[in-house]
């Protein structure tokens, strides 16, 4: 049974052009979780706090993904591609060599809420084609294990597989535990793992993870979690470690300074995305 080794809760920031956000990975106090680079936490009820949205901004040398909770996201880029991506559905945008694009938050019922996620690439992936897995809610599989409803985005859990195709071995799952009920999760031993709490609390390795917490698994070719009274929602990674150097500024993740002035070049020049 993994151990958790470390927890965090997410921080305050802000980012585009000034949507409040609460970042949990990809701060001072947990760096990166090989090969996951980043991790925020976007959601409010108060329009003014995100309205501004991220307009077009360059991404070079990983991917994105966006996991809707609730709300709705305008997506164009500098190729043509457009779409929304609305609650329950995904989006996994490979950047890859280059993409410039804006993710607009549009006025819906209710309140706006989900994740992005950035996934490292390898350096032998880092300057691949541009690709799109706009993924609908109705894609998405889910299964149930005991008292847990597994949703399945990528990899494959219980015999059942999630319709992104990713280019490194990776699995993300959407668990809803029940009030006090158990998920017990193979997952393979060379794999970095996390999960972060997002409704409820659960109980995992004698630990008590509240809402808004995120732990690191170490160690093991399992984890187990059980949820409080009230339930739990957690979001589920894990992923085989790159292990490679990161070199990273604001919307380029590559493995060197040099390639990383080489990004912020080619974006200056207009061919970022050539
Ligand atoms: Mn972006």
């Amino acid at each position: 049974m993994r151990r958790i080794t470390k927890t965090v809760q997410g921080m305050p920031a802000t980012d585009g052009a000034g949507v409040k956000l609460k970042r949990v990975i990809g701060t001072p106090a947990l760096d990166l979780i090989d090969p996951f680079l980043m991790l925020d936490e976007f959601g409010s009820d108060d329009p003014d706090s995100w309205i501004a949205g991220f307009p077009d901004h360059p991404h070079r040398g990983f991917e994105t993904v966006t996991i809707m909770l609730e709300g709705r996201v305008r997506h164009g880029d500098s190729v043509g591609n457009k779409g929304v991506i609305e609650a329950g559905d995904v989006q996994w945008m490979t950047a890859g060599r280059g993409i410039i694009h804006s993710e607009m938050p549009e006025r819906a019922e209710g309140r706006l809420r989900g994740f992005q996620l950035w996934l490292n690439l390898p350096a032998a992936l880092k300057m691949t084609p541009p690709r799109y897995q706009d993924t609908p809610a109705a894609r998405i599989p889910e299964v149930d294990v005991g008292e847990t409803r597994l949703r399945v985005i990528t990899g494959e859990a219980f015999g059942v597989k999630g319709p992104v195709e990713s280019l490194i071995p990776v699995r993300l799952l959407q668990a809803r535990l029940q009030a006090g009920g158990a998920l017990d999760l193979p997952l393979p031993a060379a794999h970095n793992c996390f999960g972060y709490v997002y409704e409820g609390e659960v109980a995992a390795d004698g630990k008590t993870l509240a809402r808004g917490t995120l732990a690191v698994f170490e160690g093991g070719d399992r984890i187990a979690l059980r949820a409080g009274q009230a339930g739990a929602s957690v979001l589920l990674c894990d992923a085989m470690p790159i292990r490679e150097p990161v070199a990273r500024y604001g919307p380029f993740v590559m493995n060197t300074r040099e390639e990383l002035m080489r990004a912020f070049d080619d974006y200056q020049r207009g061919v970022l995305t050539a």
